[in-house]
């Protein structure tokens, strides 16, 4: 088997080849990949199961259907996105033609995470590709099952010169990160996010940064308190709450929250029974680590429902805690997992101290149908991005951006700026020979006022 550096190495002669630059190719290596998912289709439910009870509903909904969705899109739209942009030129540059040119980087790595270890492999491999770039991707060590497959899939669709799925753990992503690459990018948590920065610092390499953080939801008293359980008690805990925009927390006016409390126990309790252990629907938590690690959070906390933890099953319960205080265990960090702090508020003041307490998070949620309060509070805090009376959604629009901000992130894909991220855009002026205005030759002896006219009039 090749090393590291010798899979880089012939990538890197691959790319200089400048077969990736052939859009036809990249479209039919695109098609190859659609078609090898699609066969792989009850495979893939298989592995997310076996690797944490994920339900074949969640995993199409928002693994499988994505990917295929992100597959169509740039296959149909890949022509026009590659092609060079005829852009108005300036009349400083007269006579010109501009246009910029979406070039590949070059050679890319991308390492993924485990709790949508299918789509956070796949979506940012299949933009990577679609650029025309070279990749290595690091799936997550943490759901081997899925790990394995995407593997297969990659090795049976690609050449190892274009594409090659390595696994590993923390180890291989060391090693994987002393390489020089020409783009890195980057899902999971913030720690390990800064030290893929760190890396990526030495070779001045750009990179996208996808990490987590604690997302607040803000609910006010204008709302109805059923839908919007409804809505969160299906947010929070698909994927059992391992999502990286997931409420961490909620937010809600103060006279109306024993009132959201019942509405959503009873919103819980339809989705997933009284036991919801028994439940097909609650997947797991991802390994007993984690368990351990949340049930750590737990502690000191008031759960005032659930609260139910069986670590050889990897089992937590939908939970819910109340008041809890701002450095308390459970709010120091990101949850990840099906817990659900809910804390409330008065003034717009208690909303401040409770957001600006924390860094600028993944995502923001507000239910209410005052258009002022939403207005403000979009405005007011800095998120990645959000849903107005709803969790989640957002991610399924490929026309928006999808990104963090600050702890959260840097940088953004999905559809066309998934490409665009994958791209330089490169700027190039195409000088006319047909004049040569000799305003900015020496000796510049009384042409200074033209000079000056010509900026008024046409910069
Ligand atoms: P993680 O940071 O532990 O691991 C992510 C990847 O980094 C894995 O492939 C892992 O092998 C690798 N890795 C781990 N330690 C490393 C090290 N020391 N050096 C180099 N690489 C290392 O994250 P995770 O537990 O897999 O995922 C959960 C986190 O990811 C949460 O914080 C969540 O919010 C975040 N997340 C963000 C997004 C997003 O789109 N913004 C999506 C999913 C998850």
């Amino acid at each position: 088997m090749n090393t590291i550096p010798e899979i880089l190495l012939k990538q890197k002669e691959f790319f200089k080849s400048q077969k990736t630059k052939e859009v036809p190719y990249r479209l039919s290596l695109l098609k190859t990949l659609k078609q090898e998912i699609l066969s792989n289709e009850q495979a893939i439910y298989d592995a997310l199961k076996k690797d944490f009870k994920k339900p074949e509903f969640e995993t199409y909904i928002s693994e499988f259907g994505l990917v295929i969705s992100e597959l169509n899109l740039v296959i149909k739209h890949l022509k026009k996105w590659a092609a060079p942009k005829r852009i108005k030129s300036s009349m400083l540059t007269f006579p010109s033609r501009d246009y910029i040119y979406k070039q590949p980087y070059g050679n890319i790595l991308i390492i993924a995470p485990w709790n949508y270890p299918f789509l956070l492999a796949m979506e940012p491999l299949i933009m990577a590709i679609a650029a025309g770039n070279t990749v290595v991707l690091k799936p997550s060590e943490l759901t081997k099952h899925t790990s394995q497959l995407i593997t297969d899939i990659v090795q049976k669709t690609f050449p190892e010169t274009i594409a090659k799925s390595i696994q590993g753990g923390v180890e291989t992503a060391t090693a994987l990160l002393a390489q020089k690459w020409d783009y890195i990018f980057f899902t999971g948590s913030v720690s390990v996010g800064k030290i893929v920065a760190r890396a990526a610092a030495n070779y001045l390499t750009p990179v996208t940064l996808e990490l987590g953080g604690k997302s607040p939801c803000i609910i006010d008293d204008t709302v109805n308190l059923k839908l919007v359980a409804r809505r969160i008690s299906w947010g929070k805990f698909l994927n059992a709450g391992q999502t990286c925009i997931s409420a961490d927390y909620i937010i809600v006016k103060s006279n109306i929250k024993d009132a959201f409390i019942e509405a959503l126990k009873t919103e819980i309790i339809k989705r997933y029974g009284d036991n919801p252990k028994e439940s097909p629907d609650l997947p797991r938590i991802i390994n007993k680590r984690n368990v351990s690690r949340i049930a750590d959070m737990l502690e000191g906390s008031q759960i005032i429902y659930g609260g139910h933890i069986d670590i050889e099953d990897c089992y937590i319960s939908p939970t819910l805690i109340d008041s809890p205080d701002l450095d308390s265990k459970i709010m120091s960090d990101e949850i990840f997992g099906p817990v659900l702090p809910i804390l409330t508020y008065d003034t717009e003041q208690d909303i401040e101290n409770i957001i600006w307490h924390y860094d600028k998070p993944l995502a923001l949620y507000v239910f209410s149908n005052d258009k002022t309060f939403i207005e403000q509070t979009i405005k007011k805090y800095s998120f990645g991005g959000g849903v107005i009376n709803d969790l989640l959604i957002h991610f399924g629009n490929h026309r928006l951006p999808f990104g963090g901000i600050g702890a959260s992130g840097m940088g953004a894909y999905h559809g066309k700026t998934g490409f665009d991220t994958f791209s330089h855009h490169k700027a190039i002026s195409k000088r006319g020979n047909w004049s040569d205005p000799g305003v900015r030759y020496a000796p510049y002896k009384g042409k200074l006022g033209l000079l000056k006219k010509m900026f008024k009039y046409f910069s």
